[in-house]
């Protein structure tokens, strides 16, 4: 689909993937004004096809493409340009366990001009593809190190934006972190760099005794929906969550106590994704034994479940093609 202010977006249309042309001087390759979104198609065992709360990623693009200068799309028309392009062929969706088709709508600003302004044309895309099992062998425990030298976000930036440039930020990070042997980093504030954000690209929650901490949406942090299912799920099950800000230093004292029994982390990739190791200025705790722990199971049981259609939706969170 193509946006120009004359005709808005326009254009709508299904066609065989393939490379694009774009003029050298399209503002995207420039100033970076452009956004993506990220989520999943599941077979179920009956042959359903089911995304996963949609909705939620057509609100956030609108919120993104706000703080973008990226035309409105209207959300029902996301929801549905996502469902004609994975329905197009329901054989590509792989049926087995663990396995998806990965979509990403994005939205690139092609006008060629040098000046630095918002463009004025756009191109809104959704590609897709077959993924396999985030864990083969279920889940697996990840360590993760603060992140003491960069930041991902400041208050005033981007950083609950889902653009490119949040995350070419991050890339020298991410390569410190492997280069080190751990798998991601987890992310301090960008003011005062003591209290903690998000965990490489997923939300950061933490169980200290029987309160379940989470970072609050302040605008630093990626509203995820993994994030907001859990929360949901979380107080459905009665238990006591807090969206707070939490320092690092507590966290520490936590885990040196033995009060943090679980941390884990909340994304479209992996769901669940529980943290065994963390480890800041040469410092290390170990979380439950380095172990899977109890809720992290159960909150991936159920929100998998959920999104291969094996658990009763009694919220209508999914979302048939
Ligand atoms: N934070 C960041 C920076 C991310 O890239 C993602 C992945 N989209 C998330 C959090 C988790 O969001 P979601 O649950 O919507 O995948």
């Amino acid at each position: 689909m193509e946006y120009s202010p004359e005709q808005g977006w326009h254009n709508g249309r299904i066609q065989p993937y393939a490379p694009l042309q774009l003029d050298p001087a399209a503002a995207v390759f420039h100033y970076a004004q452009e956004m993506f979104e990220g989520l999943k198609a599941y077979k179920s065992k009956d042959g359903r096809v089911l995304l996963f709360r949609p909705d939620m990623n057509a609100r956030r693009t609108t919120n993104t493409n706000e703080r973008m200068c990226i035309p409105h799309i209207d959300e029902e028309l996301f929801v549905e340009a996502i469902k004609a392009v994975v329905g197009v062929d329901r054989e590509w969706i792989p049926s087995k366990k663990g396995t998806s088709l990965y979509v990403r709508p994005f939205i690139i600003a092609d006008e060629p001009f040098l000046g630095v302004r918002p463009a004025d044309h756009f191109l809104f895309m959704i590609i897709l593809s077959p993924v396999g099992p985030y864990y083969e062998g279920g889940l697996a425990p990840t360590k993760i190190y603060v992140e003491n030298e960069f930041v991902r976000a400041t208050p005033g930036g981007t950083g609950a934006a889902k653009i490119g440039g949040n995350y070419a930020a991050s890339l020298k990070s991410q390569e410190k972190a492997h280069e080190s042997g751990y798998e991601q980093v987890l992310w301090l504030d960008g003011v005062e760099r003591k209290y903690v954000e998000e965990i490489g690209t997923s939300n950061a929650f933490f169980k200290i005794g029987d309160e379940v901490v989470t970072a609050p949406l302040t605008g630093t942090i990626l509203p995820g929906i993994t994030r907001d299912s859990v929360i949901n799920l979380l107080k459905q099950w009665g238990m006591k969550v807090s969206e707070r800000r939490m320092t690092i230093d507590e966290v520490f004292e936590a885990g040196k106590s033995g009060k943090l029994v679980e941390m884990f982390a909340t994304g479209t990739a992996a769901v669940i994704s529980p943290v065994g190791e963390l480890s800041w200025k040469g410092e290390k705790v170990t979380i439950n034994n380095g172990e899977i722990g109890e809720l992290s199971q159960k909150l991936y049981d159920e929100l998998y479940g959920l999104q291969i259609g094996e658990v009763e939706d009694k919220l209508g969170w999914t979302v048939e093609v």
